[in-house]
């Protein structure tokens, strides 16, 4: 499927790499201005360049999550020069350490629930009047198979990825009559820093490409797209879709 993009303002946060990097570029491929979030200014800056190459356009927002008042301004920033926005794609997120619960630093537990989930709320909270100011504001919010899953040494992780999935089938449930539409996306095992990091000995060539997946998600943007309070999930051999339970 084509996703037209054109005139519409789509925010990507974890921008820099992995599959934020894809779903930022392929946005603004699709005709977007691209709001690109991270840390990594390098990152970001590669981003504009490959943007900016193929004729699309960018706007780089160097800017640690962690740091919520800067998410507030954020919001405010959009407002301000877009009075709107269609797109979130709320996509950064760490991985912690990968140890026994008992060995997990406080400093560590804390860290990845700051970045994955109290961040994401912030975000929601910053963005949410902007995307009901769109005719077609979509919200897309990365979530993992480790939500779900039972996994030895995933622990902050799975805790964070479970919070920011039930806070999108909130979200979900609350703006279920308006024209968002909101929904949750398990990638699956990419080709990404964080697989590797989380999933040392693994070959990545056996992975798909962060590009690829990008590409599956891309779909969710669309202003065409009209399903809501769904979750994807990538399969080995597929991707599957289900409603948020009620
Ligand atoms: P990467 O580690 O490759 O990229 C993570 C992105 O998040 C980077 O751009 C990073 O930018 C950004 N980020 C991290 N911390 C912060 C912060 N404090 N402030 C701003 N930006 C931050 O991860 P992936 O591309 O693999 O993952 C993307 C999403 O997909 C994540 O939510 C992840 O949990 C999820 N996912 C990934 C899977 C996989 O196999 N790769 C599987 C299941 C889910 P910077 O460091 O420059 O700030």
């Amino acid at each position: 499927m084509t996703v037209d993009l054109a005139g519409r303002i789509v925010l990507v946060t974890g921008a820099s790499r992995g599959i934020g990097y894809h779903l930022a570029k392929q946005s603004a491929e699709a005709g977007a201005h691209v709001i690109a979030v991270a840390r990594t200014v390098g990152g970001l800056e590669e981003l504009d360049d490959e943007i900016k190459a193929a004729g699309g356009e960018a706007t780089l927002v160097p800017l640690d999550l962690a740091d919520m008042k800067g998410i507030d301004r954020l919001g405010g920033a959009i407002h301000e020069r877009w009075g709107k926005l269609d797109v979130l794609f709320a996509n950064a997120g760490i991985l912690g350490t990968i140890s026994p619960i008992g060995h997990v630093e406080a400093k560590v537990f804390e860290k990845v629930m700051e970045v994955n989930v109290t961040a994401t709320w912030r975000l929601i909270r910053s963005v949410d009047p902007l995307l009901r100011l769109s005719d077609a504001g979509r919200a897309i919010i990365m979530s993992s198979g480790a939500a779900h899953s039972a996994k030895a040494f995933w622990g902050p992780y799975a805790a964070s990825k479970a919070a920011v999935e039930a806070l999108a089938r909130s979200w979900a449930d609350e703006t279920k009559n308006s024209p968002l539409r909101v929904n949750s996306v398990n990638p699956g095992a990419t080709r990404t820093a964080m697989r590797a990091q989380a999933v040392p000995g693994e070959d990545p060539s056996t992975l798909p490409h962060p590009s690829e997946i990008a590409a599956r998600i891309m779909p969710l943007a669309s202003p065409s797209e009209t399903r809501t309070r769904m979750i994807y999930e990538a399969k080995p051999d597929r991707w599957t879709s289900y409603q948020m339970p009620e």
